[in-house]
């Protein structure tokens, strides 16, 4: 047993099973799921995580039927072919002596197809479709086919299933009166609500039998108007104990609700307070999620106790050896998942597999495969931001003998920045990991060192990679040179002061984080779990149904009047990442930030920064403030290129030095790691 996290290595028995740890791989869909021709990168995906000491991996979503697909096409495990198919998963996870659960996903009316099902015709704010009413027969067949898969789950091999009833999935939908306007069996009282959720329970276990793990994913909050009431979510898990189940996970939120749940912003283990609740409730085990990503969050959640077990999903496509890193006592070697869910979540909505932009490995371990180098080089990296460090590291992994660069006192680039922004705070770990790493993959760092091409000649390297990153645009506006004038660097990274009034020129990711960091009081809610559920307006479920205050959203106090200003016309932060980019707008809303669209700049001067929004005299105003910060984009930064270049040798250039428009850390990692792959 670990001395660090005895509760996480305290074997759990189930009376039929034993799982070796308290760690669940959470059910995270990833894209491979919905197309057999990459079952092999699937099954390699899960194996990995087996072989890591994973307690119990839950694949992702798969359909019941094709009305329960999730976009068309979705997974599905219907028939003896599927059962075949996924006994590649089952035979890689035991071999590695882990267990797996087949999750099995009724999308309802969340169904992106025109034959979504469910309870009642209502169309949910996320789907364009408009779901078909389910009949009594329906319903009947819904359950039978519920059963079916969990029947041919047993088959292919898996440990159990998960049933998945949060989140506003169908099960959900029957559950309240929001989406189930139903005067049938189905439909009106509780008692008739809860009925498909339990029937599928109690079915599934009379089918599969009692040494097979039956997990119901049960919505502890559901974060939208007319949601559960604590009353009615104790009484269900206590009916589904009493149907069968062997575990209960914890869901949090359903898809359509305007409240993070997941994203970085939202403090670590912010909803345990819930699991902790409904522990006292019932007697089966309880799973705790969500903003997990830690081994001492998940130890501490355990040791209080919170919950039984612990679910994470996206620290592993972050770090498949998570729990074998953890058993080591070696939390400082964990790769972090920071919670961005840039290549993660957006890629799925995008309709693009899953990766991890600390891991671009993630569902891609059959391609990005790190094995010695034949020929051992010395290179030469210059510039450690996420591009530098994650190729160096990975060239060093395979053999390569390297000397990474830094002009600064500190790794890590841009991100020095980004962890100061209010609700970015996981980007400390980022640095971290890569600090580690570069001191346990044996790469030479020099920091506080200029190299110029000259230098890098004489030094005799045998590759050189530049990865020198950005410097800031600089618009062409008449006044650039009065002292209000401050770049996003002058602010974040000298951290110069900043007046009461600010315009900021450029809506991209950079004026959104200036926007947060000096719209908001340190410390950042992130940090502090009860203003941040006051911020976002949740409350005990016991108090109020749902989870909700009202009303929503509620205003946040600001020390500053800001003006966030892009020239385009299109919705503020439109680039921004699908899944998260909501949450910033509304957050510079909620702090009353003006986002003006359309602007043209004029002049800067004592009286501030002239705008104008339309044409004629009217079209042009004075915005009285103390400071313009611009946020105006990057440019690559790249001098060493043309004196390295010879007829017989060109550097390589990544990250933002290669593209300041692709910069961003995800297709910097990427492209490093790939890059040393071919080194
Ligand atoms: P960006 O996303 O390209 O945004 C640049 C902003 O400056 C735009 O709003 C643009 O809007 C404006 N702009 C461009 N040229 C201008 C000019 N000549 N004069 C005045 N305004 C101009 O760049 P960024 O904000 O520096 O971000 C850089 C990268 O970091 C991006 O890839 C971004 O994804 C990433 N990043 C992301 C996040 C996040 O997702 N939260 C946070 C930080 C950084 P108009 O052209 O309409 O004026
Ligand atoms: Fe975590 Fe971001 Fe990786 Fe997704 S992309 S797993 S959120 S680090």
């Amino acid at each position: 047993m670990s001395e660090t996290y005895p509760h996480i290595f305290t074997p759990l028995d189930l009376g039929f099973t034993t799982l070796k740890n308290r760690i669940i791989m959470g059910s995270m869909h990833t894209g491979l799921e919905d197309n057999s021709g990459n079952f092999s990168r699937l099954t390699q995906y899960f194996r990995e995580r087996a072989e890591n000491d994973v307690a119990l991996i839950v694949t992702g979503g798969f359909a019941p039927n094709f009305a329960a697909w999730v976009k068309p096409f979705s997974g599905r495990v219907t028939n003896r072919t599927h059962v075949q198919r996924h006994t590649q998963f089952t035979n890689a996870v035991h071999e590695a002596g882990g267990k797996i659960a087949l999750q099995i996903l009724h999308a309802g009316r969340y169904g992106y197809h025109p034959f979504a099902v469910a309870p009642s015709a209502i169309k949910s704010p996320i789907s364009p479709f408009r779901p078909w009413a389910l009949s009594d027969r329906g319903v009947r067949n819904q359950i039978k086919h519920f059963v079916r898969c969990a029947t041919l789950a047993r088959e292919a091999g898996y440990d159990g299933v998960e049933i998945m009833g949060s989140e506003g999935y169908l099960i959900n939908q029957f559950l309240v009166k929001r989406t189930n306007k139903r005067q049938d069996d189905w439909g009106g009282s509780l008692e008739n609500r809860m009925r498909f959720a339990i029937e599928i329970v109690k079915q599934t276990r009379a089918a599969v039998g009692p040494d097979f793990i039956l997990i119901y994913r049960l919505s502890l909050i559901d974060l939208v108007p007319d949601g559960q009431s604590w009353e009615e979510i104790v009484t269900l898990a206590n009916r589904l104990e009493e149907a069968g189940v062997t575990i209960i996970n914890s869901g949090i939120g359903w898809h359509e609700a305007r409240i993070p749940t997941i994203a970085t912003s939202v403090p670590r283990r912010a909803f345990t307070w819930l699991t902790k609740k409904l522990k006292q409730e019932i007697t089966v085990p309880l799973v705790a999620s969500n903003r997990i990503n830690m081994p001492e969050v998940a130890e501490n959640v355990l040791e209080d106790g919170s919950a039984d077990l612990i679910s994470m999903a996206r620290p592993f496509l972050a770090d498949p050896a998570f729990v074998r890193k953890a058993k080591a006592n070696k939390r400082e070697d964990i790769n972090t998942c920071i919670a961005c869910n840039q290549a993660c979540l957006d890629h799925v909505f995008e309709q693009k597999i899953a990766s991890c932009l600390v891991n671009p490995r993630a569902c891609h371990e059959t391609e990005i495969q790190i094995n010695p180098a034949a020929t051992i080089k010395r290179i030469a990296v210059v510039g450690a931001g996420p591009a530098g460090i994650s190729c160096s590291t990975t060239l060093a992994e395979r053999g390569h003998d390297v000397h990474l660069f830094e002009k600064d006192a500190l790794i890590g680039g841009q991100l020095n920045m980004a962890k100061k922004i209010p609700g970015k705070e996981e980007f400390s770990e980022m640095l971290r990991y890569f600090t580690q790493r570069i001191k346990t993959t044996g790469v030479q760092l020099h920091l506080n060192t200029v190299v110029d091409a000259a230098s890098l000649k004489q030094q005799d390297f045998d590759e050189i990679i530049i990865a020198t990153g950005v410097v800031p645009r600089v618009p062409a506006i008449a006044g650039l040179d009065h002292p209000k004038v401050l770049s996003y660097i002058d602010v974040l990274r000298h951290e110069k002061p900043v007046g009461g009034k600010v315009a900021i020129i450029g809506a991209g990711g950079i004026g959104f984080d200036v926007a947060e960091y000096i719209s908001e009081e340190p410390p950042s809610s992130t940090l502090d779990l009860e203003s941040w559920l006051e911020e976002w307006g949740i409350a005990d479920p016991e108090d109020f149904r749902s989870g909700l205050y009202k009303p929503q959203p509620k205003q946040l106090d600001s020390p500053r009047e800001i003006y966030m200003m892009q020239r385009k016309s299109e919705k503020m932060g439109k680039g921004l990442g699908k899944t998260t980019g909501w949450i910033h707008r509304t957050t510079l809303k909620k702090r009353g930030v003006h986002m003006l669209r359309g602007v043209r700049y004029e002049e800067i001067s004592d009286r501030g920064i002239r705008i104008r929004q339309g044409d004629g005299v009217e079209g042009s105003k004075w915005l009285d403030v103390d400071h313009v910060i611009l946020c105006s984009g990057q440019l690559s930064l790249n001098d060493l290129t043309p004196d390295l270049t010879t007829d017989h040798y060109t550097p390589h250039v990544i990250g933002g030095a290669w593209k300041a428009g692709e910069l961003d850390a995800k297709f910097a990692i990427d492209q490093g790691t790939r890059l040393a792959l071919t080194l």
